[in-house]
């Protein structure tokens, strides 16, 4: 039973738990969607309509996937660096790759928020609905180098994407000592640990529940039907760089 004494305790608390944010008011006065906060990082449109990537992945998923999930990612790593001016002045993948150099108060929000910024704006374009196939040139013989041949290389990743815990990334990696395949927890990037994403999958639920529900594999089977192997050979070139 709430008594008055309660209520008023109650109110007195709500109503100075908004004066001290008076911000949060306007925020939600505006109703700003979430793709619209502002801040330096910006949720980068899609390089194709959300239907393209049918039937393999479907429409609904990738709305939500990019419009969603990528835009709270850029929205809360505005959030976080609001007292933070000068970070928010170096592209998302200087602060990635030394972590170390980022202020304690933020280091965390930038390796979830900045992370799952990088990581996405990526994935989307190692999508295309021109994918799929095989890579070639280049990129086919480092592949064949490291992991005797593409089959080889498909194995491996399915694998690390299969066997990831929760939520995370299986990708293929460049490093100084070669290409290799790994997996990360969370929105933890391998750029981090100084190493150039070539080809990455997102396994968290979010990007496949909708349409796969718990069959991640069929998921990763879909995956390798709209695979950007031009954009891969891409990166593949310019980390040798
Ligand atoms: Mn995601």
């Amino acid at each position: 039973m709430i008594t008055r004494r309660n209520a008023l305790k109650t109110t007195a608390l709500a109503v100075s738990a908004w004066a001290t944010v008076p911000s949060l008011s306007l925020r939600a006065q505006n109703a700003a969607p979430i793709a619209a906060a502002t801040g330096p990082f910006k949720l980068p449109a899609m390089p194709y309509a959300f239907d393209a990537l049918e039937p393999h992945f479907d429409a609904r998923t990738m709305e939500i996937h990019h419009d969603k999930h990528h835009a709270a990612y850029v929205a809360n790593l505005n959030k976080a660096l609001v007292d933070f001016p000068d970070l928010g002045a170096h592209p998302v993948e200087h602060l990635l790759a030394d972590l170390s150099s980022v202020p304690e108060p933020v280091r965390t929000a930038v390796r979830n928020q900045g992370g799952g910024h990088y990581n996405h704006t990526l994935f989307w374009q190692m999508l295309s609905p021109k994918g799929g196939g095989e890579p070639k040139g280049d990129l086919a013989q480092a592949i064949n180098a490291s992991f005797g041949n593409f089959a080889g290389l498909q194995t491996k990743f399915t694998d690390a994407a299969t066997k990831v815990f929760g939520s995370g990334w299986a990708w293929l990696v460049w490093s100084p000592a070669g290409l290799s395949v790994e997996a990360t927890p969370n929105q933890d990037t391998p750029l981090s640990q100084g190493k150039q994403l070539l080809l990455g999958l997102d396994v968290w639920e979010h990007a496949y529940y909708l349409k796969f529900q718990n069959r991640r594999p069929e998921y990763i089977g879909a995956f390798w039907k709209v695979v950007n192997w031009e954009f891969v050979a891409e990166r593949n070139h310019t980390a040798r760089q």
